[in-house]
C-alpha cells in the first residue's frame, strides 16, 4: 500500500477520548477506496509533529477536534499554538461535539476551519469516503472561498446499534454508550438538543457483544454512558425494569466472575423519581457498585419547576432515604446560581444539602453554566453569593460535598460573554421564567 491520500490526527484529550472513540469505532467497519490513517495527538507539541509530518507525505490532513462548551476559549488558544507549529494548505482543523454543533459560526470564528453539527459517525465516514473534502457533505459548517459559511445541514440520526461503541482496532475502551438522547427536556442540558428528545437505546444483544470482546481483551470492567440510567429500554418518562434487568444479567454472564458492572454511578446517574427498592436491588443483585449518583439540581420546587426538571425535592429526599436504606452510597448532583434562583431558593438548597449530608449523602456541587444550545443559553452566568461559599465550604470540610463549582463559576461567566457576543434572535437574558419569584 502505498502513501495515504488521507491522515486523521486526533487531537486526543484524556477528558474527551469517549467522543473520539465512537468516532473510531465507526470508522473501523467502514469499508472505503480512500487509503487513510490515523494518527493520536496527545499533546499540542505531538499533535503538531504529526501534521507536519503527514501534511508532507499526505494528499489531505484533517485534524479532529472534540471539546464541550467550557473549554472551547482554552482549546481555541491551543489550536492557534498547533498552527503556529505546524501548518500546510493541505491541513484543515475540524471541531466536533456539542459545543461545535450548537456555535458552528462562533467555532468558525475562534480558527477551526470546519465544525461538524451533530452526531459525528455518518459525516467522518463520508469525509474519509470524499478524501477530507467537505464539499457538500452533511453535518458540516464551513467557509467558502468567498468567505461566505456553508451549512450542510444535520447528518441523519442513526440507530446505535450500527457502530461500535469502542475500537477494537486501534484498541481504545471506554464506558459504553447505552441511551442516546433524552425524552426529559430539563433546561441547563445539552442532551436533548445535540441527540434529540427521544431515546436511542443500544440493544441488549449489541451490548452484549461489547462486554464479550472486552472479556476477550482481560477487561473487567463495564460501565455505561447514558442520560439517566434508569431508562434503559424505555420510550417514556417511566423507568423499564425488565429491560434494565435482562441488560444487566447479560452483561454480567458476558464480563463473567472475574468480571463487574457499574449501573447508575460514573459517569452516569439516576433520575430521583425513577429510585425505588426493587431498581435498587437489581443493581445490587447483578452489579459491583456500592454507590449511586441522584440528579438532585435544586432545593427548590420553583427553581426545578422552571428548569423542567420533572420532579420535585420530596422525590430527591425519598431516593436518597431509600439508598441509604438499601445500603447505598449516595452522590447528589446539584447545581447552584440558577436562573432567577432568589435567596429564599438558595436558602432551600443548603437545607437541602445539609439534610441529604446528615442521611450520609455526598453533594456533587456545580456551578449553572449557559450552555450553548440548551433554553437557558442566553442566561446569565450562575453566581454564587458569598454566604453560599461559606456554607458550601462548611459542607465541603465535612467531606459531604465536592466538586469543581468554583471553577465552573469562572467557565459560566465566560460562555456569557460569548453569547453575548453571538446574540440568538429574539433572545434576551432578561426573559427568565422564575425572574420575578
Ligand atoms: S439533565 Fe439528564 S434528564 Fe435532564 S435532559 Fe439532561 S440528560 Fe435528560
Amino acid at each position: 500500500m502505498g502513501a495515504p491520500e488521507l491522515v486523521l490526527v486526533l487531537r486526543y484529550r484524556k477528558a474527551v477520548t469517549y467522543g473520539l472513540h465512537v468516532l473510531l469505532g465507526a470508522l473501523e467497519q467502514h469499508e472505503t477506496s480512500t487509503r487513510y490513517e490515523v494518527r493520536f495527538g496527545e499533546t499540542p507539541e505531538a499533535t503538531a509533529a504529526h501534521i507536519r509530518a503527514a501534511s508532507a507525505s499526505a494528499a489531505r490532513v484533517l485534524v479532529l477536534w472534540s471539546f464541550y462548551s467550557p473549554d472551547a476559549e482554552a482549546l481555541a488558544r491551543e489550536l492557534a499554538q498547533i498552527r503556529a507549529l505546524a501548518d500546510a494548505p493541505n491541513v484543515a482543523h475540524l471541531a466536533g461535539g456539542v459545543h461545535a454543533t450548537a456555535e458552528p459560526v462562533q467555532t468558525l470564528d475562534a480558527g477551526w476551519d470546519i465544525a461538524a453539527v451533530g452526531e459525528g459517525e455518518p459525516t467522518l465516514l463520508s469525509l474519509v469516503d470524499a478524501v477530507g473534502d467537505p464539499t457538500g457533505i452533511p453535518g458540516l459548517a464551513y467557509r467558502d472561498a468567498t468567505g461566505a459559511v456553508v451549512r450542510t445541514g444535520r447528518p441523519q440520526r442513526r440507530p446505535l446499534d450500527e457502530f461500535r461503541g469502542f475500537s477494537l482496532r486501534w484498541d481504545r475502551f471506554n464506558a459504553l454508550e447505552i441511551t442516546r438522547g433524552c425524552v426529559f427536556s430539563c433546561r441547563f442540558c445539552q442532551t436533548p438538543f445535540m441527540f434529540s428528545a427521544r431515546f436511542r437505546h443500544r440493544s441488549v444483544a449489541n451490548v452484549r457483544w461489547h462486554v464479550d470482546e472486552m472479556r476477550r481483551r482481560g477487561l473487567r470492567d463495564v460501565r455505561f454512558i447514558t442520560p439517566t440510567a434508569l431508562s434503559y429500554g424505555s420510550q417514556t418518562d417511566e423507568p423499564n425494569l425488565d429491560a434494565v434487568e435482562e441488560l444487566l444479567a447479560s452483561c454480567k454472564e458476558g464480563i463473567g466472575p472475574d468480571g463487574r458492572v457499574f449501573f447508575g454511578s460514573f459517569p452516569s446517574e439516576i433520575r430521583p423519581e425513577h429510585v425505588s427498592r426493587e431498581a435498587l436491588r437489581l443493581v445490587r443483585k447483578h452489579c459491583a457498585n456500592n454507590n449511586i449518583i441522584v440528579g438532585a439540581q435544586s432545593g427548590s420546587d420553583r427553581v426545578l419547576d422552571a428548569a423542567k426538571r420533572g420532579h420535585g425535592v420530596e422525590e430527591v429526599k425519598r431516593a436518597v432515604r431509600l439508598g441509604v436504606e438499601e445500603g447505598f452510597r449516595i452522590n447528589v448532583d446539584m447545581i447552584f446560581g440558577m436562573p432567577g434562583e432568589n435567596q429564599d431558593d438558595v436558602d432551600a438548597s443548603l437545607r437541602l444539602a445539609r439534610e441529604l449530608a446528615d442521611l450520609g449523602a455526598r453533594i456533587h456541587a456545580h456551578t449553572f453554566m449557559p450552555l450553548p444550545g440548551t433554553p437557558w443559553r442566553d442566561a446569565p452566568p450562575g453566581d454564587v453569593a458569598p454566604e453560599t461559599i461559606s456554607e458550601v465550604d462548611r459542607l465541603s470540610q465535612r467531606g459531604a460535598l465536592y466538586g469543581h463549582w468554583q471553577k465552573q463559576r469562572d467557565h459560566a461567566a465566560r460562555l456569557a460573554a460569548a453569547a453575548e457576543a453571538y446574540p440568538r434572535p429574539g433572545r434576551s437574558r432578561t426573559i427568565l421564567p422564575v425572574a420575578d419569584g
